[in-house]
């Protein structure tokens, strides 16, 4: 088994106002990207990052592509030997090598294990503003990475056209419509998603909270 890290970071990072790209921007003292490095690095042999143009470095930093489906597909490319990929994003750099090591072990036979954390508030589906009706809260999961994937499935998940990587907010989504089996892997809810500034506040505050 080839267990490779894969961390898309190549996007340009606006809604969090950085001079440049997110996953560089400092974060409790070190750049953004280097948080999810160091939890990855620890389990998997190698790591590819997907990066800004302008950033690549052969052959573990490639150039990352339009959407983050594409920047995922580059970068494993150039991991020809993965049987087992693991998938994080650079804005989710309060991730821990626990979470890693929990959602490789929940693979299992299936195609993918995703990370994911219960629902806690009351989600509505609503056509405008007005509410068409209330979701059972218990079946509901928000959807965090790492995402580790049977390599081979995941490359045939991402063989498809830009609209429709584009389309895809995960890739779990992409190997779920292909007919692959996902399992979910309940993670903390501080896993979060660095968006916007307040978001980096937190994660500041969490990660110096860690040391
Ligand atoms: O934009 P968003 O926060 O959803 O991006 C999630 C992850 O995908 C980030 O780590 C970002 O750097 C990466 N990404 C990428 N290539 C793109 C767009 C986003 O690698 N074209």
């Amino acid at each position: 088994m080839s267990v490779v890290g894969i961390i898309p970071a190549g996007g340009s990072g606006e809604r969090l106002g950085a001079d440049g790209p997110k996953a560089f921007a400092v974060l409790a003292g070190k750049p953004m990207l280097e948080w999810s490095l160091e939890a990855l690095a620890g389990v998997c042999e190698r790591v590819v990052v997907a990066v800004p143009a302008g950033f690549e470095d052969p052959p573990d930093r490639v150039r990352g592509g339009a959407s983050r489906s594409e920047s995922v597909r580059s970068a494993l490319a150039a991991a020809p030997e993965a049987t087992v990929a693991v998938v994080h994003d650079a804005a989710r750099p309060l991730v821990t090598r626990d979470l890693v090591e929990r959602c490789i072990a929940a693979l299992g036979d299936a195609e993918g294990a995703i990370a994911a954390a219960r629902v806690t508030d009351t989600v509505k589906e609503g056509h405008g503003i007005r509410v068409l009706r209330t979701l059972d809260r218990s079946r509901l999961w928000a959807v965090q990475t790492p995402q580790v994937f049977r390599a081979d499935a995941l490359r045939s998940a991402l063989d498809a056209s830009a609209e429709r990587l584009a389309a895809a907010t995960d890739d779990a989504s992409l190997v779920e419509s292909a007919g692959g089996t996902v399992r979910l892997v309940e993670a903390p809810p501080e896993n979060l998603k660095v968006t916007t500034p307040l978001d980096m506040r937190i994660a500041e505050a969490v990660l110096q909270s860690r040391c």
